[in-house]
């Protein structure tokens, strides 16, 4: 069984006299950054002169420096900003003012498992990954409850690096729930696999393709919308609430015959077998190797891909669709996320 750590085995006083630094402050910098100084922990935060959200960290009476002079100040310098811009940022701004006996705090383990950011011998290097979006990390914790998290230890160069790391999860407001340790190594693969294969990847090529089966088969594309895309989110709240088996309670004998008897067919050992293989080139840092690569040439391919996807037809239909269902409106963390992605 996992190791999981509450409220009692974490202890603020870790944190006391020491300023925390946190860098970005998108949707987990935001978060981190109020919640920690609802805590009565000194934050101080690190953006680029020219950042957009200067403004807002100035509105919550947070002090805003550049990144380096942050890192400088910062006896705990926790780095949020997107994976793929870490490995610049740390270069240039972080670890030329990184002392000995200063701790580098993650939310992802990227970066570090695959050795792209590779901090000094002398510092700790800790995780602590929020099982959720920025956004309603922050609000629970106005309503006074605690998020999942993962906790990791990569170097513990003090001998005090769990006890910051589970100081700084107390902060968060994460013992409340229960926050479980874990390695850089399992966060970081299990991360890349679980997008790639279901949660992303999978999922979104499990809809396309059912929808373009049944357009090719002479279906109407509107019906086939309903039927392979806009009827998950139903599904997936059950599966959510009270796992597959609670899904299964509450469809139909028809729909649950046609699950124990037709699921394995399309997901099959072949898929299986793929999987394996798509967690061999996580492993192996093959995928992590040629993103970074995607990103040093300037994400050519990448946008391709991105506005290709765009143009199919399953995306025409619901934009068409959705108009007949006022109701379905984008949250406001979904608003703030794709706000965020237009600008970068
Ligand atoms: P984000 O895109 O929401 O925010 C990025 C922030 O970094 C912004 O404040 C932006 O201004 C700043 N930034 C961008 N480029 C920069 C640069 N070159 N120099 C300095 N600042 C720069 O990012 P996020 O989604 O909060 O992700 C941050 C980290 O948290 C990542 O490691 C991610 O994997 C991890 N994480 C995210 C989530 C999530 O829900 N989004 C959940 C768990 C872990
Ligand atoms: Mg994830």
């Amino acid at each position: 069984m996992a190791k999981v750590y509450y409220e009692h085995d974490g202890d603020l006083k870790h944190l006391a006299g020491k300023t925390v630094a946190v860098i970005g402050y998108g949707s987990q910098g935001h978060a981190h950054a109020l919640n920690l100084r609802d805590s009565g922990v000194k934050v101080i935060v690190g953006l680029p002169p020219t950042s957009a959200s200067r403004a807002k960290v100035q509105a919550q009476k947070l002090e805003v420096l550049s990144p380096a002079e942050a890192t400088q100040r910062g006896d705990v310098v926790v780095v949020l900003i997107p994976d793929q811009v870490q490995q610049a940022v740390y270069k240039s701004d972080i670890a030329p003012n990184l002392a000995p006996g200063k701790t580098l705090l993650f939310a992802h383990g990227f970066n570090i498992h695959f050795k792209f950011v590779v901090p000094p011998p002398a510092v700790d290097v800790v995780m602590i990954a929020p099982k959720c979006p920025g956004h309603r990390l922050r609000e629970l914790f106005q309503e006074g409850i605690g998020v999942p998290a993962l906790l990791a230890v990569e170097q513990n160069a003090s001998g005090q690096a769990e006890q910051t790391a589970l100081a700084y999860a107390k902060g968060l407001g994460s013992l409340k729930a229960g926050v479980i340790r874990t390695t850089f190594k399992e966060e970081t693969e299990t991360d890349l696999f679980g997008e790639q294969t279901v949660l992303c990847g999978g999922v979104s090529a499990l809809i396309a393709t059912a929808f373009e089966t049944l357009v090719q088969a002479g279906y109407q594309p509107e019906i086939a919308y309903f039927e392979c895309l806009h009827e998950l989110k139903l599904i997936v709240d059950l599966i959510y609430q009270g796992g597959i088996k609670y899904m299964r309670y509450s469809v139909s004998d028809t729909a649950e015959y046609g699950d124990y008897t037709r699921g394995p067919v399309v997901i099959d050992a072949h898929v299986r077998e793929t999987m394996k293989k798509v967690l061999a080139d996580i492993q192996s840092g093959l995928f992590a190797k040629e993103w970074m690569g995607e990103n040093a040439q300037g994400r050519k391919r990448f946008l391709e891909l991105r506005s290709k996807a765009a143009e199919h037809q399953i995306e025409k239909v619901g934009t068409e669709l959705r108009k007949m269902m006022p109701w379905i409106q984008t949250s406001k963390e979904e608003a703030t996320a794709a706000q965020a992605q237009a600008r970068r």
